[in-house]
């Protein structure tokens, strides 16, 4: 059959999906130059492709424009459609960003934090996944059994990161049911969140070419394991020497890097709607799961909101250059670029406070006395996104955070999903959102 080879160019928007628009690859450069036309409704899009409300409405035009250091080109080989695609930003018909541009707005993000402070933020997202469609067995967690059961997917997997430059750390066969998880390498800023979307969207394309589904949705069935995405994030100056670390401060943060956790750890019972946004995700977020309950600190505790990551303690070791910590609250509900730029404006209102490194808990919140809680400063995260939603709308000084026509948009959009599937059970809420993400 003859074809032409085809491009997307594309965005992740509120919903957390991946939409754009085509264009033949012999009009590359000149797309490249002119992008490709948008709506402002588009953003109102919900997971399940319905539009409860909008702002816009009918009214308005804006441009897709494609970035060329985001191209993906991969060709699998076994003679399918070769995968191409372009992760782009939105601007206005004059060539201003549009202000609810997710990558725009992480994009801000982080240039505020490297004009006010100096500090490059470096980050790797971390995801785990559920498949259908592979064999398994159970008991397979963490398996050399598992990985043979799931055949052909994790290499192919691994070969479309590589040629999308995306750069594959590990590939493991995670705790739950049917689940994996895949670790790539840090980028700078606004390229981690690209990776982030790449890493998603190149595991839907392996496994559609081998006949199965993946679902990053963080919670596929109420008795299964959840799916979380770990945010890693550490500090380079302007010399790119790496400053997260100190080894004269507690648990070797250093003092920027302190604020800006204590920052991010303050804000996150209301941004928790952004970072978890989904019905599905608080199903995710239950004590004893290995995710997070509470606005709490870690060190090296994987049920703390933020945790401190090990590091080698072998003579030698280049423990700066390894140095992070590890967002855990999040999940793929969330697009990258709101999710990763609500962190660093979080945390950089934490570095403006000059707050300090949050105490460690050494012992399970869940278990503490209220009277124990309130010393460390520690808080109950919401247990619904109707209730994190609430939390997000009081939050004081929270447009500073997000501007405000992405703010009126964001709750709308949330508000919309949440109001259909009310009244649905927790399984089938599950079951939606697995369909979708
Ligand atoms: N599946 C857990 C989560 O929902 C994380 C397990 C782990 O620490 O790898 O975040
Ligand atoms: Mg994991």
């Amino acid at each position: 059959m003859h074809r032409i080879p085809l491009i997307m160019a594309v965005i992740s928007d509120i919903a957390g999906q991946v939409r754009g628009k085509g264009f033949p690859a012999t009009e590359r450069d000149e797309r490249l130059e002119k992008g490709v036309g948008y709506t402002f409704t588009n953003h109102m899009i919900n997971c399940w492709g319905q539009i409860p409300a909008t702002p816009w409405g009918p009214l308005g035009d804006m441009v897709l424009m494609p970035d060329p250091a985001t191209e993906v080109e991969v060709d699998f080989g076994d003679g399918s459609v070769v995968e191409r695609f372009m992760l782009g930003s939105l601007y206005h018909m004059d060539g201003t960003p549009w202000d609810c541009c997710l990558r725009n707005y992480l994009r801000s993000a982080v240039m505020e934090l490297e004009r006010e402070t100096g500090l490059m933020l470096i980050a790797a997202f971390e995801h785990e996944f559920n498949s259908t469609g592979m064999r398994d067995r159970t008991g397979d967690s963490y398996s050399l059994d598992k990985i043979r059961l799931a055949g052909e997917f994790p290499e192919a997997y691994l070969y479309a990161l590589r040629a999308a430059e995306a750069e594959p750390e590990t590939f493991l066969p995670e705790f739950g049911a049917n689940q994996f998880e895949i670790t790539v390498k840090p980028g700078r800023g606004v390229a981690a969140a690209d990776r982030a979307i790449v890493v998603r969207e190149l595991a839907r394309a392996a496994a559609e070419r081998l006949g199965h589904r993946v679902s990053f949705s963080p919670k596929v069935d109420p008795n299964n394991a959840g799916n979380g995405v770990h945010i890693h994030m550490s500090f380079r100056d302007r010399q790119r020497q790496p400053v997260a670390y100190d080894p004269d401060m507690p648990h070797g943060v250093s003092a920027l890097m302190g604020s800006f956790v204590a920052g991010i750890l303050r804000r996150l019972p209301s941004i928790i709607a952004v970072t978890a946004p989904s019905a599905a995700s608080y199903q995710r977020l239950n004590p004893h799961s290995w995710s997070s309950t509470y606005n709490n600190l870690g060190h090296r505790d994987r049920e703390a909101a933020v945790r401190i990551c090990p590091v080698s303690d072998a003579p030698g070791a280049n423990v700066a250059a390894a140095f992070n910590v590890e967002f855990r609250a999040g999940d793929a509900a969330a697009s990258p670029y709101l999710q990763l730029g609500i962190l660093v404006r979080a945390g950089l209102e934490g570095i403006r406070d000059k707050l300090p490194l949050p105490e460690t808990t050494s012992s399970d919140p869940d278990a503490m006395t209220d009277a124990e809680r309130a010393a460390k400063g520690v808080v109950r995260l919401p247990t619904s996104l109707s209730d994190a939603l609430d939390a997000l709308e009081a939050a004081e000084g929270i447009r500073d955070l997000i501007p405000g026509e992405l703010f009126d948009a964001y709750v709308m959009h949330k508000r919309g999903e949440l109001a259909a599937i009310d009244g649905l059970d927790d399984a089938e809420i599950c079951r939606r959102y697995a369909e979708v993400y």
